[in-house]
């Protein structure tokens, strides 16, 4: 038999901002996208409903990003509704690496759901995966991954 070793928080995507996603990706080729999300917890997990992109400021655009400060002020200031942070790996798997576990602390304070998209195999899907941003008791932050769901 089957065990389920853990119950996995679910990121419900709406249609219209999932599309956003994906357009914002491949429009940024070769760099990497980024953008915030916005939306509320529900049980179980949480429900996005808007994507709001950003420009990508990082010296080396396609190995990293970094939000440009006045988007990200302007996104801030604009309610509480900021729930997440999206950001691509336009030349690898949408897997955290290194250097995102490194800039965690930067927004784990205030973000819960961490996405990431890179280019699929079919022209104009992305692969998208899902996180959540856990506190750890000793005040670092880690990912979990959930499952992300599309209506
Ligand atoms: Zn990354």
């Amino acid at each position: 038999m089957t065990e389920l070793h853990e119950t996995r928080q679910e990121i419900w995507l709406s249609a219209s901002c999932g599309r956003q996603i994906a357009e914002h990706l491949f429009l940024r080729l070769p760099y990497e996208a980024c953008g915030v999300l916005r939306g509320k917890a529900t049980a179980g997990g949480m429900r996005i409903d808007t994507f709001v992109p950003m420009r990508n400021v990082a010296p080396d655009p396609l190995h990293r990003f970094i939000l440009h400060p006045e988007d990200w002020t302007r996104e801030c200031l604009r309610g509480k509704d900021l729930v997440g942070l999206f950001h691509s790996h336009p030349h690898s798997l949408p897997v955290p690496s290194e250097e995102d576990l490194r800039q965690l602390p930067l927004f784990g304070g205030m973000l819960t759901a961490y996405l990431i998209g890179s280019p699929g195999k079919t022209e104009g899907i992305i692969q998208l995966n899902g996180y959540s941003i856990l506190k750890g008791t000793d005040g670092g932050f880690s990912l979990q991954a959930c499952n992300v769901r599309h209506d």
